[in-house]
């Protein structure tokens, strides 16, 4: 990507369809220059470059004697803007045509067409902001339910960072302490200075790990839980899941054995999203297609992070129910009793019995028909994976994969740090390994990264951001 920050860069900003506004943004040296020569004020008189920063003008799009179109034009300079550079917003009409003609006038007297992500990259480059901050600003766009956007904003707002930077500066005090004195021993004494050293790197092995079980966690916060409906035929997993997304999506029947293949749907419930799969009812089968069905749905179900198991409440248990409590068996589940709505043969007493020793499973009555308990079943959910409400003021949760590996890197190295003082090594060994979780760590706010990565990251970004 090109690097160059003293050239202007301008694209569109907002999404190609039409709209009531589009908004065409251009950012660096000659932002403004160029918003000069192609706008006009209705007295045409008025310059952009002379005005106040953070105020928005009326006026024309002009292209020499050619009108574009009336617009609104937005001016920030540098370094009060989102890049750090002076930056021009002109609000235009939505229209598909409109917006290019309105870059094409700006990119003809002088900028030139921008990366995806290079806005960004530019508030990176000038240091508005780190690259968690950054990656951050990807993930609010992309956020698709609001608890992953409330962690990424609370990431943006720099808690990820200060936490980092906060190990970071301590690591650096003492590697710089061992190097100095390791240079001057006759002024400066490192005795007993690994054990007090153990103690720091302890605290910091301690935070790291805090973060990385956050991880998990915020896996679920972005992602979604991935969820399995496991039940027999006919307990009504497919019409639960259409209560659940609100629309006829799985092919409800009432012959035993149609749902043969798995169907997902993320779906949002309170703020939280489930990837469901409705699988093929597990019973012994002679049916080769719904065999597949049902190894899938035992394979699918030992790799999700939930398990509802339906049970069809107005029928006895039998052996199939046994085969799903023993893949129930080491997974976080709920059991909802179907079809609540007639005579019930199994309640919940009956299924507390005879469950193998389960720390502690919710069992919710239901009616997947009457609806009834559905909204005990979404609380019973966010209890389960949120406590209740997440707050995100103070936690943290590290919802991405590269700062994940990052800082499992950092920990390991800090593990070495920790062997060499238990062994009894010299003072130089342990700076190495020291040195290497500065590192580590300062790759996920962007101080040591290299430009390839960088450019990695900016170009999975929207345009215009
Ligand atoms: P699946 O094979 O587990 O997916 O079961 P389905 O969702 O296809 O449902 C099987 C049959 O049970 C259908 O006739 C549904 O209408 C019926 N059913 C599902 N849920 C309820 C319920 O809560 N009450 C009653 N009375 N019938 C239900």
């Amino acid at each position: 990507m090109n690097q160059d920050l003293s050239q202007t860069i301008a694209a569109i900003s907002t999404a190609m369809t039409e709209s009531g506004i589009g908004i065409v943004r251009m950012s660096g040296e000659k932002a403004f220059a160029i918003a000069d020569k192609i706008y006009k004020s209705k007295n045409g008189k008025k310059l952009l470059s002379q005005q106040k920063s953070h105020t928005i003008h009326y006026g024309y799009i002009v292209d020499g004697e050619d009108t574009i179109d009336e617009v609104l034009v937005m001016l920030m300079r540098g370094p009060h803007s989102y890049t750090g550079e002076d930056t021009v917003e002109v609000n235009c009409h939505g229209g598909i045509l409109v917006v290019k003609k309105v870059l094409e006038t700006v990119i003809k007297y002088g900028a030139r067409p921008a990366q995806p992500g290079e806005f960004t990259k530019r508030a990176f480059l000038n240091g508005k902001m780190d690259l968690s901050q950054a990656e951050a600003v990807i993930d609010i766009i992309q956020s698709k339910n609001e608890y992953a956007l409330k962690s990424s904003v609370s990431q943006l707002k720099g808690n990820i960072k200060s936490k980092i930077n906060e190990i970071r500066s301590e690591i650096l005090y003492h590697t710089a302490f061992i190097e100095t004195a390791l240079d001057d021993p006759e002024h400066i004494s490192v005795d007993g200075y690994g054990d007090k050293l153990k103690v720091i790197v302890d605290k910091h092995l301690n935070e790291i790990e805090k973060l990385l079980a956050s991880a998990d966690d915020g896996r679920i916060i972005k992602e979604g839980i991935n969820t399995v409906i496991l039940g027999k035929p006919n307990a009504g997993k497919s019409s639960l899941l259409n209560v659940l997304v609100g629309e006829e999506r799985a092919i409800v029947t009432d012959v035993a054995g149609t749902t043969r293949d798995v169907i997902q749907e993320t779906i949002n419930l309170q703020g939280i999203s489930l990837n469901i799969m409705d699988t093929a009812g597990i019973r012994s089968t002679e049916d080769i297609v719904e065999k597949i069905g049902v190894d899938k749905a035992i394979h699918h179900a030992k790799e999700a992070d939930l398990i509802i198991y339906v049970i069809d409440a107005s029928t006895n248990l039998d052996e199939n129910d046994d085969k799903i409590l023993k893949i129930i068996e080491e997974k976080k589940t709920i059991i909802l009793l179907n079809k609540s709505d007639l005579d019930m043969m199994i309640r919940k007493e009956d299924i507390e019995h005879i469950l193998p020793g389960k720390a502690f499973v919710p069992i919710i009555e239901i009616s997947a028909r009457s609806k009834k308990g559905i909204l005990e079943f979404e609380d019973t959910l966010k209890e389960m994976f949120y406590k209740g409400d997440l707050s995100f003021n103070n936690e943290i949760y590290i919802t991405n994969v590269r700062q994940k590996t990052a800082l499992q890197d950092a920990y390991e190295s800090l593990i070495r740090v920790k062997e060499s003082i238990e062994n009894g090594m010299p003072e130089d060994f342990y700076s190495i390994d020291l040195m290497d979780a500065y590192e580590f760590l300062g790759s996920i706010t962007g101080e040591t990264v290299g430009e390839d990565l960088i450019d990695e990251i900016f170009s999975k970004f929207c345009m215009g951001k």
